[in-house]
């Protein structure tokens, strides 16, 4: 039976690069999605760029844009990023939108029709300077238990404690550098509990949505039926924020909560208007409301287009009612993909909401771990925050980290580890050393000696035919590890299946029989060359398909070379053998992986830990410094020029420092998520305003310097003589901010 399946991803947001920790959970839901599509389903993969909040508004501001030019630059980013790495999205929107402004009014207003919002007045930390309430990551001060300084409002990098920005010593607001003050405010907040809420989600998290570790981690939140553990849900923000508006709150914002999961809705709901006008109708509802409702047909009348001019507030149980005789539609499908860490508001908040709000509530939940790299967290001083961009860039194909998580993806909560040693040894020794040699070594001879014709009679008593059989038989088997997103399983008996094959070309050996002949095979061996390579590649045939939505593109070339179309999962069978086809000569189908482009991604990705920008603290006072400019110095080694780590930055903002006689702020960006800020001494040979937005170049790994204004985290080179002037470098067009000068 044809499934009608909804898929998501997580929203990234838009204030930082796509990391491979990311994309554990994108690689994790594509391979799903794209099995789902091979089998037959109808399955969609939506999500969005996460794009509001103060993170955003604050990082555009910096870099004098607007929050819709930033979010506009980032969504290219990544969904670059995405492409990159072949996650097939069938709609990646963005949180921005119309669409996602609809359905949060509309959940909204239905939960206080429903009496589940509640406005309280909460104290937090206003930046008197700002105008604006701060959020805990824009407080610093010094840590009440260790006493380092500048510390984050929510915990302290020095000595691990978590603490309430309250809390601080000598808190400042990291955006001015103002002692915060404590003000009172309205906020908005989502009665998780109510009696109603705690009802609902006792049956929900034990009605088999959710993995068997996370129901249990949900009662342990939910505590026992006596207690109420369930705390309200703050869902506004004040003013000045980039988001969107509450209805009938002037000044009031929602917050991350009430914005972004709504833009699975709003994603979706764009996909569904683009397929409308592209005759292929979808119906939104079918897959949002609850089935009950969708079953009655509310959205029969609507097929075939004209539901994008429905204003969304009238979604409900209300109008569904009104049209009782429409056809019933097949029981439609919704998955999360999600990480662990976003769990307790996946599986408690989230359904609480839509099902308060009349929509439907996920079918299933399914939350995957962290990635840990090396067997340690990713870090960037040791270059293991590996960016999916560097990774591209190093030339390393995106197939071999699809490869290795699934090789290691299965369907708990479990952290995976990226052994970077580890990776390049499966990839070369399974991936191309078991799967790929199956090809290499058994299609040559086909073209050489038979004109790429394959035997016409694949059945051959003993082990050969046994061993097609059990290629074939292994679909059922394979169908539920994907189907229960156990790919390591699936990975293993693909592996386990090649070893099988390899290990009957060996004992075929046709490559001795083919010697034996020179240019022209011995007629008596024909036959057998001729078959066991064919058996061979009938059995590599179906590999791929199996491992198609691991591997699409690897597997789309092989499809090509074996002139058979593209894949469907039921072509994994005797039916659709190869027995009598003619395949094409064979061509490399993929490299093995250098210890070298591994190495140069980790270099790339390395950065000296250099502490967030907060020039304006008023807590530095160290001594101005000034840059000298030093003589040719005694010959280096080219290794010890490398040190040096050079790139191309550019200028975000150039300003006048007050009391500086020499020094112009620059504003910096090197492709990382906070612009840096330089303190240069160029102020005698530049007028800042010429220098905004132009390119240049910047020490980027040098220790970070107190100066009196401020700290100054690298340095731009510029060129001097004995004759006046000051000459800061420029590279050629084209060159693009982070590129490293080697
Ligand atoms: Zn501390």
């Amino acid at each position: 039976m044809n499934r009608k399946i909804l898929v998501t991803s997580a929203l990234p947001y838009a204030n930082g690069s796509i990391h491979l920790g990311h994309l554990v959970e994108y690689i994790q839901t594509d391979i799903w999605v794209r099995f789902q599509k091979m089998q037959g389903n109808t399955c969609h993969y939506v999500c969005a760029d996460d794009t509001h909040g103060t993170p955003i508004m604050l990082r555009a501001e910096k870099e004098g844009i607007t929050p819709e030019q930033l979010i506009d630059r980032v969504w290219h980013e990544h969904k670059a990023d995405f492409d990159g790495f072949h996650v097939e999205f069938d709609h990646y929107g963005s949180t921005n939108s119309n669409e996602t402004k609809e359905y949060s009014q509309a959940i909204y207003r239905k939960l206080r029709a429903a009496g589940l919002i509640e406005v309280r007045s909460v104290e937090q930390f206003y930046d008197p300077v700002k105008e604006m309430f701060l959020p805990d990551r824009f407080i610093k001060g010094e840590c009440p238990k260790c006493h380092a300084k500048d510390q984050y409002g929510d915990n302290c990098e020095s000595c691990g404690t978590t603490y309430a920005p309250t809390e601080l010593i000598n808190p400042y607001s990291a955006v001015s550098g103002a002692q915060p003050e404590r003000r009172n405010s309205e906020h908005y907040f989502f009665k998780l509990s109510d009696p109603r809420c705690q009802k609902f989600l006792r049956e929900w998290t034990r009605g088999g949505s959710l993995q068997p570790e996370a129901a249990n981690k949900m009662q342990e939140w939910l505590g026992a039926e006596s207690e109420n553990k369930l705390s309200d849900w703050d869902i506004s923000r004040d003013a000045p924020y980039f988001g969107f508006e509450i209805p009938d709150a002037p000044g009031k914002y929602f917050y991350v909560w009430l914005d972004a999961p709504v833009g699975y809705m709003g994603s979706f709901k764009q996909f569904c208007d683009r397929e409308i006008k592209e005759g292929r109708p979808i119906n939104f509802d079918e897959f949002w409301l609850p089935q009950s409702q969708s079953e009655s047909g509310m959205d029969a009348r609507r097929q075939g287009g004209g539901d994008a001019d429905i204003p969304v507030g009238r979604l409900g149980a209300a109008d569904a009612a009104n049209n009782a005789d429409a056809p019933s539609v097949a029981a439609t499908e919704l998955y999360h993909f999600i990480g662990k860490d976003i769990l307790y508001f996946h599986a408690l908040f989230w359904p609480a909401m839509l099902q308060h709000a009349d929509f439907r509530t996920p079918t299933k939940l399914f939350a995957h771990g962290f990635l840990t790299v090396n067997g340690e967290k990713m870090s960037k001083s040791r270059g293991t925050f590996i960016t999916a961009g560097s990774y591209l860039e190093q030339g390393l194909n995106p197939e071999y980290l699809r490869y290795y998580y699934a090789s290691k993806l299965n369907g708990t909560m479990e952290d995976i580890d990226l052994s970077l040693e580890d990776f390049v040894a499966k990839v070369n020794s399974d991936l191309i050393g078991k799967y790929i040699n199956i090809a290499s070594r058994c299609a040559p001879f086909i073209t050489k000696y038979f004109n790429g014709q394959l035997a016409a009679d694949l059945e051959q008593p003993g082990s050969a035919n046994g061993l097609l059989k059990s290629v074939w038989a292994a679909r059922l088997q394979l169908e539920s590890y994907y189907e229960t997103r156990e790919y390591s399983h699936a990975i293993r008996l693909i592996m386990r299946l090649a070893d099988s094959i390899n290990i009957y070309i060996a004992e075929q050996a046709p490559w001795a029989r083919a010697k034996e002949g020179g240019e022209y095979l011995n007629p008596s061996h024909e036959f057998s060359v001729q078959k066991s390579c064919s058996i061979s590649l009938e059995a590599f045939r179906v590999l791929s398909i199996y491992l198609s939505p691991i591997l699409p593109i690897l597997t789309k070339f092989v499809a090509d070379f074996l002139n058979v179309p593209s894949s469907k999962w039921e072509h994994a069978s005797s039916t659709f053998s190869l027995h009598g086809a003619t395949i094409k000569p064979y061509q490399h189908l993929m490299t093995r992986i250098d210890q070298k482009q591994i190495d140069a991604m980790i270099e790339a990705n390395k950065e000296s830990l250099v502490p967030a920008p907060d020039s304006h603290s008023p807590a530095r006072h160290a001594e101005a410094q000034q840059h000298a400019i030093a003589p040719i110095a005694e010959t280096i080694s080219i290794d010890e020029f490398s040190k040096v780590d050079l790139r191309v930055a550019r200028i975000v903002n150039a300003e006048h420092v007050e009391g500086a006689e020499k020094l112009l702020k620059l504003t910096l960006d090197i492709g990382e998520e906070k612009p840096r800020t330089v303190f240069a001494g160029i102020k005698a040979a530049y007028d800042p305003e010429k220098l905004k937005g132009r390119m240049t170049v910047m020490v980027a790994n040098l220790a970070p310097r107190k100066m009196k204004f401020g700290l100054s985290e690298g340095m731009v080179l510029a060129a001097s003589g004995e004759t006046p002037g000051l000459f800061i470098l420029s590279p050629d067009d084209g060159a693009q901010p982070g590129m490293r000068i080697k």
